[in-house]
């Protein structure tokens, strides 16, 4: 432990091992200088060498002299995160519970390039030479140079000279002079040769609305509000709160945009977050048309080297606002300005896979970090993030009741599914609906169908009342279990026999729900013969640049009709669209997760928005067995804010989200009684642990109980002090070691409790 030396922490990137610490290195005299938290280095370990990022520097190391190796090399000549990255990435590893070395994996260039450097790098970047002309030596010695006897030199002189850098071969060519021409200016030191990356063009071709660039905007009196109170933090370079409740077409995002001119008047950068891929191309030329070429898209539908050239742009601050969707939070944005949220209620906000982290809550850390502002927008806020608002002193609520363009009112009509009879009527498509797609198409109009994917078969609602039961202390649909005849509550475990009837009417006319997408796709193909129905769902848009395409041909001239999932109710403006039809949303307001009354609520309002947006008067028609319930009748007011008190109200009683966190705990394994073996013991430990200020459900089957021959059980914490108990779980999850056979999930703040 000499005096003169420094050590540095650094984790070393390799999956297969069980080091989630950092190890300590020594820094050799040599490197001192360069070594920063954030460095990319190559240290010995074991017997080969290995990539490492470095998290802390320090003076002393506890280990021995002798035990410590040398740091071999850096490998990347400037930090791939900052101190405040650093701070974000400690934070979501200890609120996740995520191990840190998959969480400092999000902020590193896309593509693995580190770790295949040692041999090889997997994305090739082209390098080009540019010329520039330097001015001040030009005019310094252009008087002394015969430029009659080179005029060849003198004719790229005078291309230079009215423009900026040009691309060499482009300059030869145009200029229509010689290699050596170029080469004897450069020797003169009258211009320049830069080697710089040749840039792909991202640039997207779908372009929604061709007026774009001849309108000018002028906010109205609540845009221009809530402009100045974004605008008030962004003076003031402090971290506040935004939630823009604007109804859909209330202008958000000409708030967003002049916003960022504010940001980028201070020299600063904005980030523009998204759920949806799709929604990126609207978004995009709407920036761009206003802010100019400094404008870029970051997303995961982007191969490989096109995101990396991306990440290095965006390094080198080649934009002023970035737009993209969530695993852009973690791009290297430097004198990040301000971040915006549009659509902030989406659970697609959330990754569900690896490191289950809630983009909202990574971007106001961050923002509470660099001390800058945070904007959420939605036309129906996510309930948490509503009451949030109102009870937090360092958040503002910001309402827009109308919309920026006058236009008249949606007409929305429901139909009750109980009364159609079902002999005479196809419940898909009934009578109703069909007859208003056939109007609209006649006028040569657009119609959009709305039907949700994550249908859930196996649960029952009655046909004759409608009612679906639900387990008393949850206040969840029951499951229906047809091998053992039970309804079974998935949350807490509880179960109830099942004879077929209905527990309320008594009815044996029992509806198992689940009609499919492409069910609908075929019937209203039936009967639409001439008319392109196009369908957009996460099935066909995984190919690149499709949803694209499936827009262009929706948005051709003539009537046509779009069915599709939660896809087409987010973000569409399309000027056409003149009746929404939702086919029911019954099966999603059945799913035994107490977010459902808020997912229906947002996904119909959201869809019904895409009709009648500009001069054409929009009608929407919805379905469902269940018109009376409280959700239906505010939706079809279209009353948030009574909606939004009373799912508060009962929240509050059975103390769900706002009034607590929840972490749900998930074990899978292909043997059912491994499985069951260890949440039992799990459960135990942590029921034994964990006692002040929570409660712990379960253990019970998981909703999807078995997912690829992966039996699944879970429990759920509600925690009143998430912070606390998170560390305990921590501190369980450490010594407990029994997940050799079986797969843990832990879902801090779930989405979805499927
Ligand atoms: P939101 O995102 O809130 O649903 P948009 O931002 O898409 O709404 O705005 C809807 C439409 O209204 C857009 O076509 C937009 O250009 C237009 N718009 C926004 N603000 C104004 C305004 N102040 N005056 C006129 N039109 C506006
Ligand atoms: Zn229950």
């Amino acid at each position: 432990m000499g005096r003169n030396n420094k050590y540095a922490e650094v984790y070393i990137d390799i999956k297969a091992f069980d080091i989630d610490h950092a190890f300590d290195y020594r820094i050799p005299p040599d490197l001192s200088s360069d070594i920063d938290i954030g460095r990319i280095v190559q240290v010995p370990f074991k017997n080969r060498i290995e990539v490492g990022y470095i998290v802390k520097i320090k003076d002393e190391s506890e280990l021995k002299d002798r035990e410590i190796k040398d740091i071999l090399k850096i490998v990347e000549n400037r930090p791939v995160f900052d101190p405040e990255r650093l701070e974000l990435i400690n934070w979501i590893s200890e609120y996740y519970i995520q191990p840190l070395g998959s969480v400092i994996k999000f902020f590193l260039p896309p593509g693995g390039k580190y770790k295949q450097s040692i041999t090889s790098p997997r994305v090739q970047l082209k390098f080009k030479d540019f010329i520039t002309l330097n001015r001040n030596r030009y005019n310094e010695i252009k008087d002394k140079i015969n430029w009659k006897r080179n005029s060849s030199q003198k004719k790229i002189i005078d291309y230079l000279i009215s423009g900026c850098e040009v691309l060499k071969e482009k300059l030869v060519k145009d200029t229509g002079s010689s290699y050596s021409s170029l080469a004897s200016l450069a020797d003169k030191n009258i211009i320049s040769v830069v080697k710089k990356r040749q840039r792909r063009d991202f640039r997207y071709e779908y372009r929604p609305d061709k007026d774009l660039k001849k309108k000018k905007i002028i906010l109205n009196s609540y845009q221009k509000n809530a402009l100045c109170s974004i605008d008030n933090a962004i003076q003031k370079n402090i971290f506040h709160k935004f939630l823009i409740e604007g109804v859909t077409g209330s202008g958000k995002t000409d708030i967003y945009i002049a916003a960022c001119r504010k940001v980028i008047e201070k020299k600063k950068r904005a980030l523009i977050l998204t759920p949806e891929i799709s929604l990126i191309p609207q978004l995009f030329s709407r920036f761009e048309s206003e802010l100019g070429s400094r404008v870029c898209v970051y997303h995961s539908n982007m191969n490989e080297a096109e995101r990396y050239e991306r990440w290095l742009g965006i390094w080198e601050n080649e934009f002023d606002v970035i737009i993209g969707t969530r695993s852009s939070i973690f791009t290297p944005i430097g004198n990040l300005g301000m971040i915006i949220l549009d659509e902030e209620h989406d659970p697609s906000y959330k990754e569900g896979t690896r490191v289950r982290y809630n983009t909202q809550d990574v971007a106001i850390k961050l923002g509470e970090i660099l001390n800058i502002p945070v904007v959420m927008g939605s036309a129906t806020p996510n309930i948490v993030t509503r009451y949030r608002a109102e009870k937090e002193n360092d958040f503002t609520l910001l309402k827009i009741p109308v919309k920026a363009q006058s236009s008249s009112p949606l007409e929305t009509q429901v139909v009750d599914l109980k009364k159609i009879d079902r002999l005479k009527e196809d419940t898909a498509i009934t009578a109703k609906l069909f007859t208003a797609i056939r109007e609209e198409l006649e006028k040569n109009n657009k119609v959009i169908i709305f039907l949700n994917r994550r249908g859930y078969s196996n649960f029952v609602i009655c046909n004759k009342c409608g009612s679906v039961p639900k387990c008393s202390a949850c206040d969840l649909s029951y499951n229906y279990h047809s091998d053992r005849r039970k309804l079974v509550c998935h949350h807490c475990g509880r179960e109830q026999n099942y004879a077929g009837r209905c527990p309320v009417c008594g009815a044996d006319n029992i509806f198992l729900c689940g009609t499919g997408i492409q069910r609908v796709q075929s019937k209203l193909h039936m009967r639409f013969k001439n008319t392109p129905i196009l369908r957009m769902d996460s099935d066909i848009t995984v190919k690149k640049k499709s949803h694209q395409e499936i827009l262009s041909k929706f948005i051709s001239p003539g009537g046509s009709i779009l069915i599709g999932t939660q896809m087409v109710a987010k973000g569409l403006d399309i000027e056409d669209v003149t009746l929404v039809g939702v086919i029911n949303c019954d099966s999603m307001l059945g799913l035994p997760d107490y977010h459902m009354n808020e997912r229906v609520y947002q996904l119909i309002t959201q869809v019904s928005g895409r009709a009648g947006r500009k001069r054409k008067k929009g009608r929407v028609i919805i379905q469902t067995y269940n018109p009376e319930s409280s959700v239906m009748k505010n939706i079809l007011a279209s009353d948030y804010e009574s909606f939004y008190r009373q799912e508060l109200a009962s929240r509050k009683e059975l103390c769900y989200p706002p009034f607590s966190n929840l972490v749900n705990i998930i074990i899978s394994g292909k043997e059912e009684n491994k499985v069951k073996k260890d949440i039992k013991e799990l459960f135990a430990e942590i029921s034994k642990d964990i006692r002040t200020g929570s409660s712990i459900l379960g253990p019970a089957p998981a909703p999807f109980y078995k997912i690829n021959l992966f039996y699944r059980w879970h429990i759920i914490i509600k925690s009143k002090n998430i912070e606390y108990s998170n560390k305990i779980l921590t501190k369980i999850l450490k010594r407990f070691k029994k997940f050799d056979e079986n797969k843990i999930i832990i879902d801090v703040d779930p989405v979805w409790i499927l």
